[in-house]
């Protein structure tokens, strides 16, 4: 709705970016590409660059809060109370699958798990409106069969039934990220460092970041884009998320995802990833008592009494979703070469293979960017 303003470096310093050509920088490192923020998407933009023959330097702290860190990296098509399939999801899914199976070969790593995900009915209401999506012909394709009451795993309470989504998997993201960044910093071009946006500096034909000059700089901060002065006034609006991964030699589940109000992802060696809370009210990134308490409250209204569960680990982190629930793509409306990638929001492991597709197109081919993801639309209107 055209509501928002992004305020420019210069109008919100009030100095002016010229001044710091009277610096002398001492260019050492010249790039077309220089990525800020290490997570999924800097990551995995860094590499569709690489593939493209582009030159790439990518700068990101991984002691900062990392969502990608913490993620369980599911990929789910029915999600939400509601049940509503996945925005885009018909396009995203084939681009999420080709990309996490070439990086796989590329780097003999075991990154993409496709996984039967289960759905639980919590009452008749959501009985009901399963029913209404079976016969809606746009989820035939992510939808299985109802699973009749008391037909699933012994250990599950199944109250009202159940069924199956399909198409669904898992991302293991720290194995990928920790791949990716390992690959840039053989060769240098992966710093894991902090960016201080203080020290970029306009040149007449790019950008200078200490020993690094670069044609584009391109932001991938996460929720760090909170004091990104260029981007800041974006509609970014985190959300806590918390998971746990517990231990129970008692609990036997068949692989797959079970999901009722959380969802449990059983790794085969008796733990099991519990997932997730969300809150737009607590801006840390750190574990809380309470957060713990929610998972394991809720897993336990739908596990028979008999298991107990113990607590092996438990993380924290904040997704960067946005006001309206799409990502946040684009260069900066008055400053040249500055872009952001950002807003995959509880969605990363779906989204980012298809956008950073979309993304690169955009910056060498000069494809326009879909107006639901680019920033333009949060600008304010020119009257
Ligand atoms: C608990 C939880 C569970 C989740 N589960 C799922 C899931 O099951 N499936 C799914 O698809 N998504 C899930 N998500 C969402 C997913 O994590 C995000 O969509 C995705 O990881 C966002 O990736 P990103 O690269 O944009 O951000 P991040 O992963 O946050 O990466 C941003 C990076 O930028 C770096 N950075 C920021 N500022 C600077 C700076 N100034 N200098 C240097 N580095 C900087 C940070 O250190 C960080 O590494 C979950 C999120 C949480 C919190």
């Amino acid at each position: 709705m055209n509501q928002f303003n992004i305020r420019s470096h210069r109008s919100q310093t009030g100095t002016k970016i010229s001044h710091a050509r009277q610096t002398t920088i001492d260019i050492q490192h010249s790039t077309k590409n220089l990525i800020v923020g290490a997570g999924l998407a800097g990551c995995l933009l860094a590499w569709r660059l690489e593939q493209a023959g582009q030159s790439v330097t990518l700068i990101g702290s991984t002691q900062l809060p990392n969502a990608s860190a913490v993620a369980a990296g599911v990929i789910n098509p029915v999600t939400g109370r509601w049940m509503t399939k996945t925005w885009n999801f018909d396009s995203l899914q084939p681009q999420a699958e080709a990309t996490y199976r070439e990086l796989e070969r590329q780097f003999n790593i075991q990154c993409y798990h496709p996984i039967p995900l289960i759905r639980y009915c919590q009452n008749s209401i959501d009985a009901k409106r399963m029913g209404k999506r079976m016969r809606n012909p746009r989820y035939a394709d992510v939808l299985g069969p109802p699973i009749p009451t008391g037909e699933g795993p012994d250990a599950i309470l199944d109250t009202h039934g159940s069924f199956h989504i399909n198409q669904a998997a898992y991302v293991d993201l720290p194995l990928l990220l920790t791949t990716l960044r390992q690959h840039f910093a053989v060769t240098g071009a992966f710093r894991d460092e902090t960016f201080m946006h203080a020290a970029l500096k306009r040149e007449p034909t790019g950008w200078a970041y200490r020993d690094v000059e670069a044609d584009k700089v391109i932001f991938c901060e996460g929720v760090g884009m909170r004091d990104n002065p260029w981007f800041n006034d974006l509609p970014l609006t985190p959300a806590k998320g918390e998971t746990l991964t517990v231990e129970c030699p008692t609990l036997e589940l068949p692989r797959a995802i079970y999901h009722h109000r959380k969802w449990i992802l059983p790794y085969g060696d008796h733990s099991f990833r519990i997932g997730a809370t969300f809150s737009n009210h607590d801006p840390s990134p750190e574990p809380t008592q309470a957060g713990a308490q929610e998972l394991l409250e809720s897993v336990r209204s739908f596990i028979t009494a008999e298991h107990t569960l113990t607590i092996r680990q438990h993380l924290a982190g904040l997704r960067p979703t946005t006001k309206d629930s799409r990502p946040l793509i684009g260069e900066h409306p008055t400053e040249r070469g500055l872009h952001v990638f950002n807003g995959l929001g509880a969605k990363g492991a779906s989204l980012a293979p298809e956008l950073t597709r979309q993304f690169l197109a955009h910056l060498l081919e000069g494809e326009p960017l879909d107006p639901e993801i680019d920033i333009a639309r949060c600008l304010e209107p020119t009257t």
